[in-house]
């Protein structure tokens, strides 16, 4: 029988009334009517107005002050008209959460009156105090002043509350001396150096019209949900977001049985209600189903443009974190929320493309298309090949590192798989060098005459953690809890790089008369002679690839945060952020303290709380139990039976081992490096983690044998079942 606490739990649990739910509207209805989205500005101002927002979205650039006013008057009359009192200006910090300021639309006359106020200087530029948000050091607290303004790209929507309404306008956030303090501004930067690579090269390879080219990205969320009654009595749960202690359940997810399975009313219905609010704010919400794990689900939206897609999946965090709470259960982002089950990641797709050419990472049916896609999909493999390491530093979290190189998610190598048939087509690319002719026959082979290329190949590679999935690549190294702009600024930003090295080689080579097939196909040639041993068909998690991913192919393995955040300092990455004019050298040094600084506190707080748990709520328990074990002993003996005291003594000797391992473990946390960022990250890396393992070994042994009418804490099998 569990502990009264947890039956306790149990028992609200079963007498939880059901979440009130909304009312079924038609999606025609639903869809975007809390954003302030282009349909309702052209409604709201004058055309000519109008047609400047519009420019300014589709091009880029400056809101003009005339403009920025005329669209804060409608915004205003809007948002008030809907009954906001309030408005907020929406930031991204580098913690991957969302940020906001609150401010009335109050202001108060000579007279005593008050009416509302809402002008375009408060939309393109507010000026919260953000002195608290980490900044690596690039703002000292006297000049606390970072600003926001309007990124007109995002539409401002209405956030509701069960007691009112706060317009939400997205911004980026800047400090006083213009450096990016926030994930917006690079993403918005590493955006308009790929456009301008992008529209370089495909003005070489012939066309004349070429629109403007905008990175896409669909980001699929796994997520944990647990009753909170359970979460309630699991400090490790509510502080961490992960279970520090637990043994596995007998049943985890052995069978099989829980992916794609019928979805659990109680979950189908809070799911339901996700999607609803998800509608109202105009994100496109797609598709639904369980995850592998017990207890584990996914949701994905259709995708968008890049930068859209980010401040939406934000959005997205919040209320599926919000919405759970009010269905009494909590939505748990963690990488890796229990031991022994799968963790959850976010699988980030992301293509190119524009409104003349489409996707640029579409094979497409004809010749010339597939060269223009083999160029576009080389630069890609140059800049995986290129900048791995940089790949693995941006979803380099301690959450995710228990993710990473576990055999669930991908390896912490970074290779890119293509699909056999794509890879066959680089290999006879590559091969065409080999034999040393590029002539018109290895050309045909290479460029001029290739297969079609099916759109969706069947197969599909779960251990790559770069995988191409037939019109756009699939970043799956991503965790759950990440914002997905770190990843799309690295992939955005590398894949400018190569498109401006084809670019420059295209140029050189059609300069020095040599036809377009003939220029195009060697540059391919040297991008896979130089770069072909990123592309990696094979089992990402066997041991195998490790080897020889290392050893052969001179790839690099970055198991934790702590080696893989040092790649943010290195002169190559420094290059290529500032060449492409995505990150100041000094924006990147602060990405680095702030990153590493987040790696820090987060395993702190664990290793604190381990301790703390392990003292004050399994020590107590585990005594407890020892107390009756040594009287039924006694007993026993007095009877004159003879007492088995093997079970005492196992109990006594892992309660040793608990109470050896706190010692240690709050020395430890007593006692960090004087040093550096990376002195601290190791010790938190190579001395806590270890040390919280062995404890939690001691822990999760204790939970095997003491008595379940004493344990305090929720099962794993509770957790993960009990719905
Ligand atoms: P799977 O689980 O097979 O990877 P999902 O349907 O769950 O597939 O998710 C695929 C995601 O990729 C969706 O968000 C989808 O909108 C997105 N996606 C599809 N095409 C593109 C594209 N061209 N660019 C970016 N994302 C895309
Ligand atoms: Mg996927």
């Amino acid at each position: 029988m569990p502990s009264p606490q947890r039956l306790a739990a149990f028992r609200s649990i079963q007498e939880r009334p059901a979440a009130a739910t909304a009312p079924n509207a038609p999606l025609q209805e639903l869809w975007a009517q809390d954003v302030f989205d282009l349909a309702k500005m052209k409604a709201a101002l004058p055309k000519d107005v109008f047609k400047s927002v519009q420019k300014t979205v589709k091009e880029g650039g400056k809101l003009d002050v005339s403009v920025a006013n005329m669209v804060a008057q409608a915004m205003k009359e809007w948002a008030t008209s809907r009954g906001a009192l309030y408005y907020a200006h929406v930031f991204y910090p580098l913690t991957n959460s969302t940020a906001e300021k609150h401010d009335g639309f109050i202001s108060v006359q000579g007279d005593g009156s008050t009416i509302t106020e809402f002008t375009g200087k408060v939309l393109v530029q507010g000026e919260p105090d953000g002195s608290s948000f980490p900044n690596g050091g690039i703002r000292s607290t006297f000049e606390a002043r970072g600003y926001t303004a309007w990124d007109i790209t995002s539409p401002a929507f209405l956030m509701e509350t069960p007691n009112g309404v706060t317009f939400c306008v997205p911004t980026v956030f800047i400090s006083w001396t213009g450096e990016a303090l926030d994930k917006k501004t690079p993403l918005l930067r590493s955006n308009a150096a790929m456009n301008h690579e992008a529209q370089r090269l495909l003005k070489l390879i012939g066309y004349t019209d070429v629109a403007p080219v905008n990175s896409s990205c669909g980001a699929e969320q796994e997520y944990f949900l647990v009753d909170s009654a359970f979460v309630a009595l699991r400090p490790d749960l509510l502080l961490t977001g992960r279970t520090l202690f637990g043994t596995p359940s007998a049943k985890g997810q052995q069978f099989d049985d829980h992916y794609f399975g019928a979805i659990p009313q109680r979950v189908q219905v809070f799911m339901q209600d996700v999607e609803r609010q998800m509608y109202t704010l105009g994100i496109p919400a797609k598709t639904r189903h369980n995850e592998v794990a017990p207890g584990q689900f996914e949701l994905a939206p259709f995708f968008e443009a890049a930068n859209v897609a980010t401040d939406h999946q934000q959005l997205t965090m919040t209320l599926l974190k919000n919405t759970a709470r009010k269905h009494g259960m909590n939505c748990l982002l963690h990488e890796k929320p229990f031991e022994g089950i799968n963790g959850s990641g976010k699988h980030v797709n992301w293509s190119v493309g524009n409104a003349t050419q489409g996707n640029l990472l579409d094979p497409g049916n004809t010749p010339h298309e597939n060269m223009q896609f083999l160029l576009f999909c080389g630069a890609v493999i140059r800049g995986v090949h290129l900048y791995g390491p940089l790949l693995r530093a941006v979803v380099a979290t301690a959450g995710n590192d228990h993710r990473l190189g576990a055999n669930e998610a991908p390896p912490a190598i970074i290779s890119v798989y293509l699909g056999s048939q794509l890879e066959d087509v680089y290999r006879q690319i590559l091969e065409g060098e080999v034999t040393g002719s590029a002539t018109a026959g290895v050309m045909q082979l290479g460029v001029d005459t290739l297969p079609e290329f099916p759109k969706d190949p069947g197969d599909r590679n779960r251990t790559s953690p770069f995988a191409f999935t037939g019109n756009r690549f699939e970043f799956r190294a991503v965790g759950s809890n990440q914002s997905v702009a770190g990843p799309l600024v690295a992939m955005n930003t590398i894949l400018a790089d190569s498109l401006r090295f084809v670019a420059d080689q295209l140029e050189a080579k059609l300069g020095a008369g040599e036809t377009l097939p003939n220029a195009a196909f060697s540059v391919l040639k040297q991008i896979m002679q130089e770069h072909g041993s990123v592309v990696f068909g094979g089992d990402g998690y066997s041991e195998a690839w490790h080897h020889k991913a290392v050893e052969e192919r001179g790839l690099e393995n970055l198991r934790t945060t702590a080696d893989a955040l040092s790649v943010l300092q290195r002169e190559d990455v420094r290059q290529l952020f500032v060449s492409e004019g995505v990150l100041s050298a000094v924006e990147l040094e602060s990405r680095y303290e702030v990153y590493a600084e987040q790696y820090v506190l987060a395993i702190e707080v664990e290793a604190k709380l381990a301790l703390q748990m392990a003292r004050t709520q399994v020590y107590p328990a585990v005594m407890t139990y020892l107390g009756q074990l040594s009287s039924s002993l006694h007993h026993q003996e007095n009877l004159g039976l003879p007492p088995d005291r093997a079970m005492a003594g196992k109990i006594a000797s892992l309660n040793q081992q608990l109470l050896q391992t706190c010692t240690k473990l709050e020395e430890a946390i007593a006692s960090p490096p004087h040093g550096d960022a990376q002195a601290h990250m190791n010790h938190c890396a190579h001395t806590l983690l270890p040390l919280m393992e062995t404890l939690r070994e001691a822990v999760d042994g204790l939970e095997t044998l003491v008595d379940d009418a004493i344990w305090p804490l929720p099962t794993y099998q509770e957790m993960l079942f009990v719905r």
